[in-house]
């Protein structure tokens, strides 16, 4: 194949491993797609599956919507939009279980302890929380308030928005009508933009796609990103040997590690 691996030599080594071996590799799969991949439709983005009036194609000049009405910008920003509504889902998830997790370090039902209680009672405090609970109770009253925040309506602005957000970023924002709620209900509201007739403007779609960003970071990561801090205690540079074929020695090398660690660290 045509196709450079890597300029990294770890890359190209275990590139020839998973071909001696006869394995199934990323490289190998996108060159074989590349080969019969739909340039004139799927890779701008203007075809649509969505419903069963079509499968429907846009050929600029020619063919300007689909049987819907819906538009190239429309299918291509509508797409854009699912792909947002999958990052939230999993960022959503992983809040939820962070929270989940709080509260049962809290009963006392898991093998954690709570390791940042200066971190703990911060962020509570910025929740407008009782920063000088006991510990263990201001862990459970954490978690209840993400999972409560994460299933806010999405008429009402997020606490943590207000909280973490400049006031120059939230005036634009609220400008824009993009001042996002709990991501439950802003994942409700958007997957249903999406359905076929229900929102055929691509600046509407944009808009949403913004908005769902919004309430995904402010409702998801920044709840989750502190729990976990709480939890297993703030990170800090430290030594270790590893080689994702990223790393320069002539270059200072930061690299963050983290995700979902509830298991490795129990075990
Ligand atoms: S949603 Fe509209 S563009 Fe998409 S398949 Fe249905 S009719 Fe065609």
């Amino acid at each position: 194949m045509s196709l450079e691996i890597s300029a990294h030599e770890s890359i190209r080594e275990m590139y020839k491993k998973l071909k001696e071996d006869g394995m199934t590799n990323l490289w190998d799969r996108w060159a074989a797609q590349e080969q019969i991949r739909c340039k004139s439709f799927c890779a701008k983005g203007l075809s649509c599956q969505f419903c069963s009036n079509g499968p429907c194609r846009i050929i600029p000049g020619k063919l300007e919507r689909g049987t819907c009405g819906m538009d190239g910008d429309g299918m291509a920003i509508r797409y854009m939009l699912l792909r947002n509504a999958m990052g939230l889902s999993t960022y959503t998830y992983h809040a939820r279980e962070v929270a989940k997790t709080l509260i049962a370090t809290g009963e006392g039902k898991t093998p954690f302890k709570i390791s940042d209680t200066v971190k703990l009672r911060d962020f509570a405090a910025k929740l407008g929380l009782n920063p000088n609970s006991p510990v263990d109770h201001l862990a459970v009253d954490l978690g209840r308030y993400i999972l409560s925040a994460i299933n806010s309506d999405s008429n009402a602005s997020l606490k943590t928005v207000e909280v973490f957000a400049t006031p120059g970023r939230i005036a634009v924002w609220k400008r824009l009508g993009i001042l996002p709620g709990g991501p439950a209900n802003e994942q409700i509201d958007a997957i249903s933009h999406c359905l076929t007739n229900v929102d055929g403007d691509y600046v509407s779609l944009a808009k949403t796609a913004m908005r769902l960003a919004l309430s995904c970071i402010y409702g998801s990561l920044i709840p989750l990103e502190y729990g976990q801090d709480i939890l297993f205690g703030t990170p800090k540079p430290h030594r270790m040997n590893f080689d994702f074929g990223i790393l320069d020695p002539s270059y200072v090398n930061i690299v963050v590690n983290g995700h979902e660690p509830f298991v490795g660290i129990a075990s």
